[in-house]
């Protein structure tokens, strides 16, 4: 499926919510992200865009939009205290809605438009962000060739990448209950570790790392018994955000065999509150990866010229690291690693159908990740146990400090951006979590 460029990718367009038309902003009136916030002492949470510094309550509109189906996307965004209803319906009604927002927030809007939105908009600094939506079943894939050779080489240097790799979409059922939203704190987790040959113990990990993802949501559902061809799998997804999959490197190193992780990620999984939309998305598409020669062809299940041609995604990622000492000195957090979402094996389409391909159903909000994000430069590693080498090759902080692992109060922060020449560059917000010490 071709990505559609419309008027509201155009990057002359401007708002009348200043902030929105800064350079640096994330948000500009080309990307209108949904996440769900509260007001502060408010009790309802509600469905809103984000526009600048700002964020407009969708449902507000309610009475100033005409086409049916757009009416029918601002009722779901009415109803609930997440983003499932509206991620149910077909992307066509989001698409409408979409021209409808960037209508009413465009600086040409005109004044009962503007007079009404202005009516719901709201600081960002005066909400609270929730998570985007209620998050049925989450699952983790693991599309990083090169973040799964790392990997490979630290436990199996001979044999880094296993046989099914180039064939299979690997992924593993995570935890969808621990799910948490931006700067909520994640308690460093106890488990069971074994070093060498000595007896197993309990308590604390000591190797707690975090892994910089992407995370994508389902929109409109399979039925149980039936897959999703891949050329109809992008009008399966709703839009992506960011994730942080923390890890506990250790618990994993010594439980992960034969059935793979568990306790070692399922404590917590960080997002970021917006979700950015496929539409947003679209100038932003690049050529899947690029196999190299002799790797085998995806099997035709997972082979789609459209998803080949424009399935991937020129999106930048970053991970930045925050202990308590830069704090407290006032240095900026250190950009710890830098990767671009190109670079991944397998595209959204691909995962998502594999993830359906034995009939498995997928319901709106379902939450699919796409595994560490690591390219094929040092400075593109997603993770610490791959950027430290399982600890033997510490990363030196500003402060002196070094890291094998995360250290108790340490704030891990991920951003994501896509720029393209002659687009207007947008942005994912940040993910950010600080560790707290074991209870
Ligand atoms: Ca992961």
């Amino acid at each position: 499926m071709k990505p559609i460029l419309d008027e509201t990718h155009d990057p002359k367009t401007q708002s009348w919510v200043e902030s929105a038309n800064l350079a640096d902003t994330d948000f500009p009136i080309q990307n209108l992200p949904f996440g769900i916030f509260r007001q502060r002492h408010a009790n309802h949470p509600r469905v809103g865009v984000a526009i600048g510094d700002h964020i407009l309550d969708v449902a507000g509109l309610l009475g100033y939009v005409e086409d049916d189906r757009a009416k029918f996307a601002v009722l779901a965004c009415n109803t609930n205290a997440s983003l499932n209803a509206l991620m149910s319906l077909q992307a066509d009604s989001r698409r409408i809605l979409r021209r409808r927002l960037h209508a009413v927030l465009r600086q040409e809007a005109s004044d009962s438009d503007q007079r009404a939105a202005w009516h719901y908009l709201f600081a960002q600094s005066d909400v609270e962000m929730l998570l985007p939506a209620k998050v049925g079943d989450y699952t983790d894939f693991y599309a990083s060739i090169f973040h799964a050779t790392n990997v490979g080489k630290l436990f199996r240097p001979d044999n880094p990448l296993l046989p099914n790799y180039k064939y299979v979409p690997i992924g593993y059922h995570g935890r969808a209950s621990s799910l948490i939203a931006t700067a909520m704190p994640v308690r460093r987790p106890c488990g069971q570790t074994r070093d060498g040959d000595a007896a197993p113990r309990f308590g604390p990990t000591k190797a707690l790392d975090y892994e910089l993802e992407v995370g994508f949501f389902v929109g409109a559902s399979n039925k149980l018994g039936e897959s999703i061809p891949i050329g109809q799998a992008e009008e399966h997804i709703f839009g992506i955000c960011l994730v942080n999959d923390w890890s506990a490197r250790d618990i994993q190193a010594w439980e992960y065999q034969p059935l793979g992780p568990f306790l070692a990620k399922s404590f917590a999984t960080s997002l970021s509150p917006w979700v950015v939309t496929m539409e947003a998305l679209a100038p932003f598409r690049a050529p899947a990866f690029a196999r190299a020669e002799g790797d085998p062809v995806p099997l035709p299940y997972l082979f789609d010229i459209s998803d080949q041609a424009q399935g991937g995604l020129d999106l930048w990622l970053e991970v930045s690291l925050l202990s308590i000492r830069m704090r407290e000195a006032g240095v900026a957090p250190m950009l710890l690693g830098r990767s671009n979402f190109r670079d991944m094996y397998w595209t959204l389409a691909q995962m998502l159908t594999h993830h359906a391909s034995n009939g498995c159903n997928l319901r709106a909000g379902d939450l699919l990740a796409s595994g560490t994000v690591s390219g094929a430069d040092k400075p593109a590693r997603g993770c610490l146990l791959e950027l430290t080498s399982r600890g033997k090759d510490p990363v030196t902080l500003p402060t002196g400090e070094q890291r094998k692992f995360l250290e108790d109060g340490d704030e891990v922060i991920l951003r994501g951006f896509c720029e393209r020449e002659g687009f207007r560059r947008i942005g994912l917000g940040l993910c950010r979590g600080a560790i707290l010490p074991a209870l």
